[in-house]
């Protein structure tokens, strides 16, 4: 087909609704395409601690329109590295605090579900239709078809694949199966309020009148050592205990997903080494 033969404006389809399928929705609308993204599920039970987000993701949220502060964003103005026994400080760096003077955009974080819920707003906003419930159950690149679970199909200009890390339609492209090895580590990831965490006393003079920021404790013999960091406004605290995957967590089926078994005796174990009494 010559370029003029080329019907405009072009359909484009993108598969998976997380922050990449959505943000190439938002791209392609810019662009001039129309852009329609299938998603398996209902946006209900999203779920995600904080994300931080460097300075190269800010200054393309920025050119998307994004609303930082709607979506509840803290800037990152330290980094502290504490001992895991005493919680005292080996390292504190102000310098995250010049990271826009020098980058153009801030060094932030926000809780995962106010950054995907704002991204689809945005999406939305431009125009982007977003098909719940559609649940991809194969796709022809070359056609430009794609077959859903419940039998029906669609055809399109421009297949984007964005279903995440575990794809099971990248390799339609690459003709090549997508490999996954396991680097045997595991987080463990919570979300405190900060004002309850300012009643604990080990925890308040660790974060009272100090800047936004990361905190690392030091590695535990075991390998295990947490890092927090705040989101939503400063409101809430995200911990994140990194260790060695425990057999537990290897035992579920997490081919298709982010998590990963787990439960209350786990954390403690790891606690209690990273932290012995
Ligand atoms: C708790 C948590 C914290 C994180 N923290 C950070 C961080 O601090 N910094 C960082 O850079 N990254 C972080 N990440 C990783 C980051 O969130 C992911 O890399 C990013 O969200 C991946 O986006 P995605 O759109 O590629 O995939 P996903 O978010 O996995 O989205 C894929 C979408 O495709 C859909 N889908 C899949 N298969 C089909 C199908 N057959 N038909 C239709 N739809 C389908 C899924 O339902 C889903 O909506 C974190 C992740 C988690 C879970």
């Amino acid at each position: 087909m010559s370029q003029e033969q080329v019907p405009m404006p072009l359909d484009s389809a993108i598969i998976g609704a997380g922050i990449a399928g959505l943000a190439a929705g938002i791209a392609m609308t810019r662009a001039g395409y129309k852009a329609t993204v299938y998603k398996r599920s209902h946006f209900k039970n999203e779920i995600g601690a904080a994300i931080s987000l460097t300075p190269n993701l800010n200054h393309v949220l920025k050119r998307r329109g994004s609303d930082f502060a709607e979506a509840g964003e803290t800037e990152k103005k330290q980094y502290r590295k504490v001992t895991r026994d005493t919680v005292e400080t080996l390292v504190q760096d102000h310098g995250l605090a010049n990271i826009e003077e020098i980058y153009g955009a801030k060094l932030n974080a926000y809780h995962r579900v106010d950054l995907h819920n704002g991204i689809r707003e945005l999406a939305e906003h431009e125009g982007v239709h977003i098909k719940l419930g559609h649940d991809v159950h194969d796709l022809d690149v070359e056609a430009g078809t794609i077959t859903f679970e419940n039998g029906s199909a669609v055809q399109t200009d421009l297949i984007i694949i964005a279903d995440g890390i575990k794809s099971s339609f990248a390799h339609k492209i690459t003709s090549r199966p997508l490999k996954h090895c396991s680097i045997d580590r595991s987080v463990f990831r919570t979300l405190t309020p900060i004002n309850k965490l300012m009643t604990h006393p080990v925890f308040r003079p660790l974060y009272e009148d100090e800047p936004s920021g990361f905190v690392n404790s030091s590695i535990s013999p075991a390998g295990v050592f947490i890092v927090t960091y705040p989101c939503r406004n400063d409101t809430l605290m995200n911990f994140a205990m990194f260790h060695k995957t425990l057999p537990s967590q290897s035992r579920r089926d997490s081919a298709f997903e982010w998590n990963a078994g787990g439960d209350l005796e786990d954390v403690k174990k790891l606690v209690e080494d990273w932290h012995p009494a």
